[in-house]
């Protein structure tokens, strides 16, 4: 594969902003070493060999005054991040420095870089495919190591193969198409390419509802599982939070770097990522406004994937935790009675009336007993107790392949509704080529400059 040329050099600060132990600068494109070499005191840059680290000055050109120390790392194309010649400036982690190498840097044959474009030259340059770009940023985001394994996976071109594989037999049956068409004298070579279309396209489809079915869980690693902790204040909700917070260690708020700008707060649960609805709401109920409390507590439940609803158990049942037994019914939910290690005071009898045993979990904050057994609840609602295995599969994790694999899944439909029918070939064909199109916008072997924008924007400055 040839290098790219086309492109300009781009520069950008690829550590997270502000004061830190050390700061990387990242120079890519024809230019990166020609500019490092300017403003560098040490060796002769455009000499040194690829993939070296060398210890030097930067040197303000315009007054020859020492800027920073610092470590260079020079990589030349094709192997490196971007495809292209690229320069990594180690620098001391401070503010001013670092941004004034940087301007320097600007002021040569560098442009700064948008959101995400060294990646997206990764993509251009042919290193990496659409969906592995896109791996690259769910890797940066991954909540627990779950999440992290499957995003590797990604990154690894495990989906992309797939992929490929699919369009790839797509293909060889239109070839076959093709060659048939051509030769119409032969009796029955409509029926005979009729057949070979039906069985690929029922081929293709069982695969793509294989990786489908992976979805809903693909998603959750992903995303993490919206969850509403609701219920009277004082029944417990947030020692429970607490203990689920320190059981798993990782709280992990939203990542740094990336232009996201609400911050949300994850707990890890048995490599569940639970994204927590509205925690100012839980903690809000302390208050005791309990009116305030309880409105929270329904707009939470309204976005929520998974209620817990909390109920105290060593009080009889109020009216208010009834009411928020019916609201929450139609909900994937788990009931938590709270403080059992105190007497039960709950009607077990009238409760039944509104949750199914298979809902209720036994929890007490304040003793050994803990939340274990709703820790467990939670992932076995989620990964069938198989949460382990999904690192044998390839999953799909990210709403924009899902999409695209559904409008597949449509297009193969319509071609085998279409053979049914007794469809010409020649129709049934479009729409074997509307698959073979669609799968191929998930690697991006087709795509739009807008959904490269849109899907680069979202990185963060520097990567
Ligand atoms: P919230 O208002 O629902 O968040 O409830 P809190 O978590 O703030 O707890 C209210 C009170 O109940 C606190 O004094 C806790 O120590 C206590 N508490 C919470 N969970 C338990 C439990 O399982 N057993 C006992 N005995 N007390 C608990
Ligand atoms: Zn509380």
């Amino acid at each position: 594969q040839s290098i790219s040329t086309e492109f300009d050099t781009i520069a950008a600060i690829s550590t997270p902003p502000g004061e830190g132990g050390i700061s990387i600068i990242r120079i890519s494109g024809v230019d990166a070493l020609k500019t490092a070499a300017q403003i560098y005191q040490g060796k002769n840059l455009n000499k040194v060999e690829s993939h070296t680290i060398n210890y030097g000055h930067i040197i303000d050109p315009d007054n020859g005054n020492e800027v920073d120390e610092v470590m260079v790392s020079v990589m030349r194309a094709p192997n490196t991040y971007t495809k292209e010649d690229v320069v990594e400036i180690n620098c001391h982690g401070g503010i001013v420095a670092t941004n004034r190498i940087l301007q320097i840097i600007l002021s040569l044959d560098a442009r700064l870089a948008k959101p995400g474009e060294f990646t997206e030259r990764a993509f251009l340059n042919g290193r990496i495919d659409l969906s592995q770009a896109e791996a690259v940023m769910d890797l940066i985001r991954a909540k627990t190591d779950q999440s992290m394994k499957v995003a590797l996976d990604q990154l690894d071109g495990n989906l992309s193969h797939l992929i490929k594989n699919l369009r790839q037999d797509i293909l060889d049956v239109l070839a076959q198409v093709e060659v048939n068409i051509d030769y119409p004298e032969y009796d029955d070579v409509e029926t005979m390419t009729a057949r070979l279309l039906q069985e690929k396209a029922t081929e293709v489809k069982a695969k793509i509802q294989q990786l489908l079915s992976t979805a809903k869980q693909g998603k959750v690693l992903r995303d993490g599982l919206a969850t509403a902790i609701v219920g009277h204040p004082n029944v417990g909700k947030s020692s429970i939070l607490n203990h689920l917070l320190h059981e798993d260690k990782a709280i992990v708020t939203d990542v740094a770097g990336t232009t996201r700008d609400v911050i949300e707060e994850y707990v890890n649960v048995q490599g569940v990522p639970l994204k927590l609805v509205d925690t100012a709401g839980i903690h809000e109920t302390d208050d005791k406004v309990e009116k305030i409390g309880v409105d929270r507590s329904r707009k939470a439940l309204s976005q929520a994937d998974l209620v817990i609803l909390v109920l105290d158990s060593s009080v009889p049942l109020r009216d208010e935790d009834r009411e928020l037994l019916r609201e929450t019914a139609g909900s994937q939910r788990i009931v938590v009675l709270n403080k059992a290690d105190l007497d039960n005071q709950i009607n077990l009898i009238e409760l039944h009336e509104y949750v199914k045993d298979s809902e209720i979990i036994k929890s007490s904050a304040v003793s050994p007993m803990g939340t274990k057994d709703l820790e467990d609840r939670i992932a076995k609602m989620f990964f069938a107790g198989s949460i382990e295995n999904t690192s044998n599969n390839i999953m799909v994790t990210n709403a924009r392949h899902i999409g695209l694999l559904k409008q597949a899944e449509t297009a193969l439909d319509s071609v085998l509704e279409g053979i049914e029918v007794g469809m010409p070939v020649d129709l049934v064909q479009i729409d074997m080529t509307r698959a073979w199109d669609l799968l191929g916008e998930i690697t991006g072997d087709s795509y739009q400059d807008e959904l490269l924008d849109q899907l680069f924007s979202q990185f963060c400055l520097g990567k």
